[in-house]
């Protein structure tokens, strides 16, 4: 079932997700229909607030981009396909200190790209749909995807990195997004 997305900015966006306590048919339901949901809007990442559920589950599938990803399991690369989608429940992050600039959209800001500084690599830990500790190490669009659908399990959104002034180009935007209009391309805006 396709889901209809929360955009900004709906109050559920900012609030942080309850942990999933039960691994259970439900579960696999509602994975099932966010990974529906995200493919129908063409999206790498789903997070349960945007769906309008606080909890802290997320499903992310990098296999539809051109951009290089990396995975790590037990410390030795395995290929990143073979294990789309990736299941965010309950995740902790560790994130390396080196970081680079990523361009992200976001299915709640539907139009908006913005520069995010995320970290080159994560450690993840979190747990498959039936409970299972799983721990591996993510790099390059996989490793910003995770760490954008983390920022939302915590309530976080890609416009929190934003400085005063970077805020104040894209403050039309929102408020375009906010009345559900078409934010205007750059070219419109001239
Ligand atoms: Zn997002």
């Amino acid at each position: 079932m396709i889901l209809n997305i929360i955009l900004y900015d709906n109050p559920i966006l900012r609030i942080k997700g309850k942990a999933i306590e039960a691994f259970d048919q439900q579960l696999k339901d509602l994975a099932s229909d966010m990974l529906e949901t995200m493919a129908f809007y063409k999206g790498v990442g789903l997070a349960a607030q945007q769906i309008g559920k606080a909890l802290q589950f997320a499903v992310v599938d990098v296999s539809s981009s051109k951009i290089p990803s990396s995975l790590l399991i037990g410390g030795k690369p395995v290929p990143v396909e073979e294990h789309m989608p990736l299941f965010l429940i309950n995740p902790t992050l560790k994130y390396t200190r080196s970081k680079e600039i990523s361009n992200e959209g976001c299915l709640s800001f539907p139009g908006l790209r913005i520069d995010v500084p995320r970290s080159k690599r994560v450690e993840v830990n979190t747990f498959d749909l039936n409970g299972k500790p799983r721990k591996f190490e993510a790099g390059g669009f996989l490793a910003i995807a995770i760490q954008h659908e983390y920022d939302h399990l915590q309530g976080k959104l890609f416009i929190d990195y934003l400085s005063a002034e970077q805020r104040k180009t894209i403050k039309e935007d929102l408020e375009r997004i906010k009345r559900g209009e078409p934010i205007l391309s750059n070219k419109d805006k001239e």
